[in-house]
């Protein structure tokens, strides 16, 4: 055991922790004098992956492939490997993740814990929907193997249960075959909310994977609600060898300063947004940079300078969907806050399989936002508003400061979670909205 001050990924603040490393699965937990929670890669945002003055329980360590089975696409392997670890082992031999996050950097723990989705989740749910079965181990000791057909009451609190039932050991997962590692896909720049809505149903039709950049900025003024580029593809059935692996920039330091501000922000957008109209339509790209932009530049949570930044995350129920979505972006232009990554996306029908899954049948609004203390923290209890009365709710992935009746009225199933959590364990966030 050590101690060390830990971070999430958008670098508010950094609490001191009692740091354990898992290295074997059949091992019992480290005794804790405090409750303890798992912590996979840290590349959750705000606090669901931090116990400040708890114990973490590191799950890197956990870090080997069980099987896999080149005919059928099953893998079974150790919460603590990273997805970026499976696509190097699946991918050559033609299979690939049914759904994957914006980064490659995240546990398998960490996906199950949050049920993450990426950009096909209008035909392919979110990550809990491709696992076939999991092995928790609870803090007195307990191990509890289960799936959606063994003990599906324990998978349904597992999937999306933020690391509170217990430390997922294992995991079967089921891959998707790929024929190439290319993508064939086009961009389209749209100029209104109407035009997002009808060109990504359009293209859900087409594309396995849809989302959209979306300029924060520009609208005001111009009588627009919103500009921003549509970005669709599918994988492709052939494609030339793969390119050489590309290296990987380092932000080398923290700028005293965030490099995110108005006016660089304007003026990225409005080259970006051009750069990208002026090249619509079809294009051909390995499905690395597709899938994971931000990976080839690591540590860029550093641009927002030592304060951090926060991301906003929220899911807008179909129903008013639109019109909420224009009322947020009102609000965040309104304040002159935001930042260049803005993504705007729907999800399909459904519904993730957890209790405290995220996904839910319509839209996602996410936008990363510097930390300017008050003002931010006074235009999210806005946005929240916003959310709340659509019947929408937040992102535990990307949050730290939701509140209690916030995370109620978005999350209807919370009292049937609170049976199945662990009393060994507790996080930052499970203080703040469950009370313990
Ligand atoms: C650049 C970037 C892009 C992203 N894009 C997306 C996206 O498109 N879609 C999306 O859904 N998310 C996205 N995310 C969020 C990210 O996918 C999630 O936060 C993910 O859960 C992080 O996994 P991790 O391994 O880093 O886990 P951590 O952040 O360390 O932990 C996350 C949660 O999982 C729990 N946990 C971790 N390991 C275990 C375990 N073995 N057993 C039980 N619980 C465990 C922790 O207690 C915590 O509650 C993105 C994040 C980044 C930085």
């Amino acid at each position: 055991m050590t101690t060390a001050r830990v971070q999430a990924w958008g670098r508010l603040e950094a609490a001191e922790h009692a740091v354990h490393r898992l290295t074997e699965r059949s091992a019992p937990l480290p005794a804790a004098a405090r409750p303890g929670l798992p912590h996979g890669n840290g590349r959750s945002y705000g606090d669901v992956a931090l116990n400040p003055g708890g114990t973490l329980w590191m799950t890197r360590g956990l870090d080997r492939f069980i099987s896999f089975d080149a005919a059928t696409g099953v893998l079974a392997c150790e919460a603590g490997v990273l997805l970026d670890e499976i696509i190097r082992v699946a991918l050559p031999q033609g299979w690939f993740l049914p759904v994957t996050p914006g980064t490659r950097f995240v546990t398998v723990g960490g996906a199950i814990a949050n049920d993450v989705h990426g950009k096909n989740h209008h035909g392919q749910g979110s990550f809990g929907h491709h696992v076939l079965g999991l092995s928790l181990l609870r803090t007195d000791g307990e191990r509890i193997d289960c799936g959606p057909g063994l003990r599906p009451a324990w998978f349904a609190a597992t999937v999306g249960g933020l690391g509170l039932t217990g430390v997922i050991l294992t995991a079967q997962l089921q891959l998707m075959p790929v024929r190439s590692e290319w993508m064939q896909g086009e961009s389209q720049p749209f100029r209104s909310l109407a035009e997002f809505f009808a060109l990504s149903a359009a293209a859900e039709t087409r594309h396995d994977y849809v989302v959209s950049w979306l300029d924060c900025v520009h609208a005001s003024g111009s009588g627009q609600d919103a500009r921003g580029i549509l970005f669709s593809a599918s994988h492709a059935t052939e494609g030339p060898p793969p390119p050489p692996p590309a290296r990987a920039r380092r932000v080398p330091l923290t700028p005293p300063v965030s490099l995110i501000n108005g006016l660089s922000l304007r003026a990225f957008n409005q080259a970006y947004f051009h750069r990208h109209a002026a090249r619509a339509g079809a294009q051909r790209q390995h499905l690395l940079p597709f899938f994971y932009p931000l990976d080839s530049l690591l540590e860029w949570n550093r641009i927002y300078g030592p304060r951090g930044f926060h991301q906003y995350q929220c899911a807008l129920p179909r129903r008013d969907e639109q019109a909420a979505t224009a009322e947020l972006l009102k609000a965040i232009r309104a304040s002159g806050q935001g930042s260049f990554l803005a993504v705007l996306k729907t999800f399909g029908e459904r519904e993730g399989l957890g209790l405290l899954s995220f996904p839910l049948p319509g839209t996602t609004v996410a936008l990363d936002f510097p930390d300017h203390g008050a003002s931010t923290l006074a235009l999210f209890d806005r946005l929240d508003a916003i959310v709340r009365e659509a019947g929408g709710r937040l992102y535990p992935a990307k949050d730290g400061r939701q509140s209690r009746a916030m995370f109620e009225a978005g999350y209807p199933r919370h009292t049937d979670f609170l049976a199945f959590r662990d009393p060994g364990l507790s996080s930052a966030m499970s203080r703040r909205i469950f009370g313990h």
